[in-house]
């Protein structure tokens, strides 16, 4: 058994971000600056979106997105169980309802049919996850959003780096808001990305820097550049450059980064993937993952203990992992505000019981995926359900 605690999911820093950051600091330019620029440019290009807006987080993204899309009381907005709570509360900010619809069973990624049959006069957006980098079925969910005049939103926060017929998560007209948060696939420490169609993007970046508008005010007067005009209260979720320092060079290394996650996932698979007692996870063929989580369920019928326990097991043996979501119907606001019940979404409800996140991270050497696998396997061989000699 390993002696130090594996963390769940330790960042990749290099010497690279360490000094950009300090570049940065130097610079005398602290908040959005030429390093903002340079990194929204940067990812535009690497997810070849038609226009990137740079921001504190990714939940920000999303509420700028339903703001944007004036998206408010007496709405519906379509989206998963299966997810963290960011991609709902933000539909709660705007004063609109969440409607929830369950996911699919090897994918765990919303379905597309249920988002069909929960469609009613009010609906106006659907939120899509990327559920642990998979993407979600695109094509279904564009042409029910087409048919029916909805705005698809994507919640790509695990998705950097994912792409669905060849074509990456973020290059589309339609809203997408990635995640840079300190367990995500590039990091800024805290930060976030929102993508889509330009003039969207140009009264976002309004919307998420308090409603300031330059050019408003230079139409009217000769003012100089301390002038501004606020045309609607906005927000404040405009990335620094400091952040920026670190995603330029997250982006440098970023290819990197996922090839040592599609080796690390390999060798979990072939670990586990003929084990009775795992279910391991899927990839549609004509998908990338962006293996942002590594989530692995448990087959009851095949082991003595759940999953709670096996958890506790994992922790035991010096390794960390986490649960990827406790499904949204299940938090008390939600579940007493819209009266759920755990079996109101079966399948994220059944799926939530089973799994749970293996530690994934290109910082983990080949000792650390060694000593998670031998753990893992020596949980199933203590607690492996015994069969009586036919
Ligand atoms: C992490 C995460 C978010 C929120 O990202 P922040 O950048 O922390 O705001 C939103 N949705 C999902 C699915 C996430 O995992």
């Amino acid at each position: 058994m390993r002696s130090s605690f594996l963390s769940f999911s330790l960042p990749l820093i290099g010497q690279e971000e360490i000094n950009e950051v300090v570049e940065a600091l130097k610079s005398g330019w602290l908040t959005s600056g030429p390093r903002t620029k340079q990194f929204e440019q940067d990812f535009r290009d690497s997810v070849q979106a038609p226009a990137a807006l740079a921001l504190n987080s990714c939940t920000a993204g999303l509420h700028v997105a339903l703001k944007v899309l004036n998206v408010g009381p007496g709405d519906e907005v379509i989206t998963t169980p299966m997810t963290f709570a960011a991609s709902v509360n933000v539909i709660e900010h705007v004063g609109a309802t969440p409607v929830l619809v369950d996911v699919e069973p090897d994918t765990l990624n919303i379905q597309p049919d249920a988002v069909e049959r929960a469609i009613t006069q009010n609906t106006k957006a659907i939120i899509a996850v990327h559920y642990a980098g998979h993407p979600v079925e695109l094509n279904a969910l564009r042409a029910i959003a087409e048919q029916y005049h909805l705005h698809l939103i994507e919640d790509a926060a695990h998705a950097v780096g994912a792409s669905f017929e060849g074509q990456p998560i973020g290059s589309g007209s339609n809203l997408t808001a990635f995640s840079f948060y300190a367990t995500k696939n590039l990091t800024t420490g805290e930060g976030g990305m929102l993508t889509g169609d330009p003039d969207l993007l140009d009264h976002a970046r309004i919307v998420s820097l308090h409603g300031m508008n330059r050019e408003a005010w230079s139409r009217y007067s000769a003012g100089g550049k301390w002038a501004y005009d606020i045309v609607e209260p906005g927000f404040k979720y405009n990335m620094t450059d400091i952040q920026a320092a670190l995603g330029l060079q997250q982006l440098k290394r970023f290819d990197r980064m996922q090839e040592r996650r599609r080796e690390i996932v390999q060798t979990y698979n072939s670990a586990f993937g003929h084990s009775g007692a795992f279910l391991t996870p899927t990839t549609r063929e004509h998908v990338t993952n962006a293996w942002h989580l590594y989530v692995l369920r448990l087959r009851s019928s095949e082991l003595t203990i759940g999953r709670d326990q096996f958890i506790q097991e994992m922790t035991a043996r010096n390794i960390g992992t986490s649960v990827h979501f406790i499904p949204i119907h299940m938090h008390s606001f939600y579940r007493n505000k819209y009266n759920y019940v755990p079996d109101d979404f079966p399948v994220a409800h059944a799926a939530f019981q089973q799994m749970l996140s293996l530690p994934l991270s290109p910082s983990m050497s080949h000792q650390d995926v060694a000593d998670v696998i031998d753990a893992v396997l020596d949980i199933r061989a203590t607690f492996g359900r015994r069969r009586a000699a036919a």
